[in-house]
């Protein structure tokens, strides 16, 4: 699979999308200029979205380093992978352990477009891309991608990363969640962020707007909503925080809560 090549899919660039407006904002380049206006819109509605989406990415790199290195972790769905965007889950992984297998999940085909970059497996490792849609938690559990990749007797972390924001309440995000988990065994691990007005209540409720003004679900969660997504599960300390708080790294104790709108937790499956 070459960077670029045509899809089989339709690509609709006319309006925005999640994964280009998310990659507009990050600073990427695989974005429209529907994305862009998108993008630019939230951005004069808070300023901070940058910070908080870049708090988000980080997050995840130190989720996955974590559990690769904590509890040696090997195996790794992730659901909403987004636009290649250095480093992607599988180079943390794979620098802590080069065996580790990442199964990719998106359901934009420009993400399908980009794979190559997911596909950049060690050699000891693997990676596979599906595109598929979280909302539909079955197909992508009995998938060829995930079957031939993972062993899914083994522990594996579902990573759900920035992208349970995007479904309403009616598509039945918590239950989807434990769906995936129950498929997985004893000593799994769930990594999750979302979307939260709680540090920043008017500036998030503005980009939600913006997002919704443009056919996008933003569905922004509480802390307890949040935490719900744990249900059942042991969390690691320090529990479900604002992304910068969870193990935070050097650059992330200066970070004001009030720049950062996402809300993480990691936890372990007994
Ligand atoms: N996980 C990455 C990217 C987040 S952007 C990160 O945190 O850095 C959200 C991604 O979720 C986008 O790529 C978007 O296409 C994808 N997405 C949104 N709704 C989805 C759905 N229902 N099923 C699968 N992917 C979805």
């Amino acid at each position: 699979m070459t960077q670029d090549r045509p899809t089989p899919f339709p690509l609709d660039t006319s309006t925005a999308h999640p994964a280009r407006v998310y990659d507009y904002i990050l600073g990427g380049k695989t974005n429209y200029p529907a994305d862009q206006d998108a993008g630019r819109a939230m951005c004069g509605g808070w300023p901070s979205l940058p910070i908080s989406m870049w708090q988000n990415r980080d997050f995840m790199g130190r989720a996955v380093a974590y559990l690769a290195r904590e509890h040696g972790i090997r195996q790794y769905l992730d659901i909403g992978t987004g636009i290649p965007t250095p480093p992607n889950l599988h180079e943390i992984a794979q620098g802590v352990a080069p065996d580790s297998r990442v199964v990719y999940v998106d359901n934009d085909p420009i993400v399908l477009t980009h794979a190559q970059a997911l596909l950049d497996s060690t050699r000891q490792g693997r990676t596979s891309f599906l595109r598929a849609d979280l909302r539909n938690p079955d197909s992508i559990i009995s998938s060829p991608e995930v079957r031939d990749t993972l062993d899914l007797s083994q522990p594996t972390v579902l990573s759900v990363i920035a992208v349970v924001h995007f479904l309403t309440d009616a598509d039945d995000p918590y239950g989807i969640v434990r769906r995936l988990m129950d498929a997985l065994p004893s000593g799994s691990f769930l990594a999750l962020t979302t979307a939260t007005a709680d540090s920043a209540p008017r500036e998030m409720t503005a980009v939600a707007r913006e997002y919704t003004r443009r056919n996008m679900t933003l569905r922004l969660r509480s802390h307890e909503q949040s935490r719900a997504f744990f249900t059942g599960l042991d969390l690691v300390e320090p529990g479900v925080v604002l992304v910068h708080h969870w193990h935070p790294g050097p650059g992330q104790v200066d970070v004001p809560d009030h720049d950062v709108a996402m809300y993480g937790g990691v936890a372990r499956k007994a």
